[in-house]
């Protein structure tokens, strides 16, 4: 099945950062799968930076390695690959230096697409922003992208809005939330505004309540001292399980633009009630070795949490009362990033009591096999009488569209999208400033409460407090396969 897309101009994109992790392991990649799949016009230029010394050639023999390393053995073609190497180029630049800029300059072309790819660390924004733009290199119609961490708390989320806000204008800024450029999430939206079955239960009379699950099975994984400073809370509630939440608990928007969606996120984050002691746990994976956090992060009287489990409440007419639980944490059983709905009991059972009522809940998986399901109950099948057992309606991506179908990573999606120049699926800053504003007083709290982080052991579900979190509403959470 070959996927419909909506083509692009020629375009020069600069990634910043080229040498380090994340343009090797994805942006670049990506670029070369879209490249193969005809999506990025002829004649484009792909354009690294990084203060590191290396020769043209270099940089492209590195980008081999890295496409070599981070790709399927099938998806490499080397006719395919030689073309996209011939795309890229590389410069020498240290951005908060002089050199190297005019020859960017040079390197980029009149009245096409420009866009700029910060892959580096957020204290640089700002400085590649200003010569950016002093140089003349980026105008009114460049876009900026930006990675996270967008902040440490509300403070620092505003200075660097400020910072970038004074060379580039709010339309052509774009912070990533590579969640967001999941197919599965842009299907919830589908689910909701393109079916009439599910929005009429989408609230609190018919929704008992929402778990959102993003579990990792690694640790801090060598970027320990930058995890010890941020913690669940912030590497992961902030931005993509705040994300996520809005998507599930947004109002439907009059249309599918960006400031239409954004306008009706930032409203979920801003109906958010404080969440006081009581609403969440925290914890901290304590093992041998390098699954204990205490030695993984390097910071033995560390107080940080690797595992969050948390109660929130969205106070507005459609939520009221239909709490959302929300937990995410490191060196957990196993993968798993899925949305669960679920939905009250019937108002009345007229199978009796012998036959069991299960919840009707329907599942988005993010991870690690996209798609949906939704459980139903039905009637055993057999002359056994009436009795009624639970399945799941099924709708694995892969499957019901066919193993050849191309979806597109997450990375992918969103660089393509800022080639277009569309922001719908990227963060707005009030968006990113009103989640630190309700993060920001939660930390403050439990700094000021001295709270420990409660130990749970590497390759389990959590702490035994965030079974009770639940436990003590008479609900439970979804198992971790
Ligand atoms: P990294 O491996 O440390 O790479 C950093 C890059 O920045 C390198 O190319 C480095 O190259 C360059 N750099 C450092 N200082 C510079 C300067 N003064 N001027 C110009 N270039 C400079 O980091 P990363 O993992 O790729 O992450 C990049 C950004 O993405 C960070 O903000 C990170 O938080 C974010 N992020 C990363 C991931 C991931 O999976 N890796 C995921 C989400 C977000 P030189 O040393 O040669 O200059």
């Amino acid at each position: 099945m070959v996927a419909r897309v909506i083509p692009v101009e020629q375009f020069d994109l600069v990634i910043f950062g080229a040498t380090g992790d994340l343009a090797r392991r994805k942006i670049l990649p990506g670029l070369y799968r879209r490249w193969k799949e005809g999506q990025i016009p002829e004649g484009s230029k792909i354009i690294g930076a990084a203060r590191s010394e290396v020769a043209r050639d270099d940089f492209r023999e590195m980008v081999r390695a890295a496409l070599q390393e981070f790709l399927d053995r099938k998806e490499l073609v080397d006719d395919t690959i030689a073309s996209f190497l011939d795309m890229l180029d590389y410069v020498t630049i240290d951005a908060k230096g002089d050199a190297g800029w005019d020859v960017l300059s040079n390197m980029m072309r009149a009245d096409i697409v420009r866009a700029f790819y910060l892959s580096v660390a957020p204290a640089l924004f700002g400085d590649i922003a200003k010569r950016l733009h002093t140089r003349g290199i980026a105008d009114r119609n460049s876009r900026i992208v930006v990675e996270k961490p967008f902040g440490k708390d509300l403070a620092t989320a505003r200075a660097l809005n400020a910072a970038l806000a004074e060379y580039f204008h709010e339309d052509q800024i774009y912070r990533i939330d590579h969640y967001l450029g999941k197919e599965t999430v842009q299907n919830l939206m589908a689910v909701r505004f393109a079916n009439i079955l599910f929005e009429p239960l989408w609230n609190s009379q018919f929704v008992d309540h929402v778990q959102i699950t993003v579990a990792e099975t690694v640790g801090v994984d060598g970027r320990g001292e930058y995890y010890d400073t941020s913690g669940a809370m912030r590497d992961m509630v902030q931005n993509h399980l705040m994300q996520l939440l809005c998507l599930i608990a947004m109002e439907p928007p009059h249309c599918f633009e960006p400031d239409a969606m954004r306008d009706e996120k930032l409203k979920v984050i801003r109906a958010l009630d404080p969440m006081g002691p009581g609403e969440y746990v925290r914890g901290q994976y304590r093992g041998r070795g390098r699954e204990d956090y205490l030695i993984d992060s390097g910071n033995p009287d560390s107080r940080t949490e690797s595992f969050i489990a948390m109660k929130l409440h969205i106070s507005n007419w459609r939520w009221k009362g239909t709490p959302f639980y929300l937990r995410t944490g490191k060196r957990l059983k196993s993968r798993v990033s899925e949305i669960a709905v679920t939905f009250k009991e019937p108002p009345h059972s007229i199978f009796g009591e012998s036959n069991q009522w299960r919840e009707n809940v329907l599942v988005i998986r993010l991870q690690p096999d996209e798609g949906m399901d939704l459980r139903v109950m039905i009637k055993e099948p057999g002359p056994g009488g009436m009795r009624l057992k639970d399945v799941a309606l099924d709708m694995s991506f892969a499957e019901a569209l066919g193993n050849d179908l191309d979806i597109p990573d997450a990375y992918e999606r969103l660089i393509m999208d800022v080639i277009r120049g569309n922001q719908t699926l990227f963060m707005r800053g009030d968006e990113v400033e009103a989640a630190w504003a309700w993060v920001d007083p939660v930390i403050e709290g439990w700094e000021q409460r001295d709270d420990r982080p409660e130990a749970y052991e590497p390759g389990s579900t959590g702490p035994e407090g965030a079974l009770m979190l639940m436990h003590k509403d008479g609900r439970r959470w979804r198992e971790i396969r």
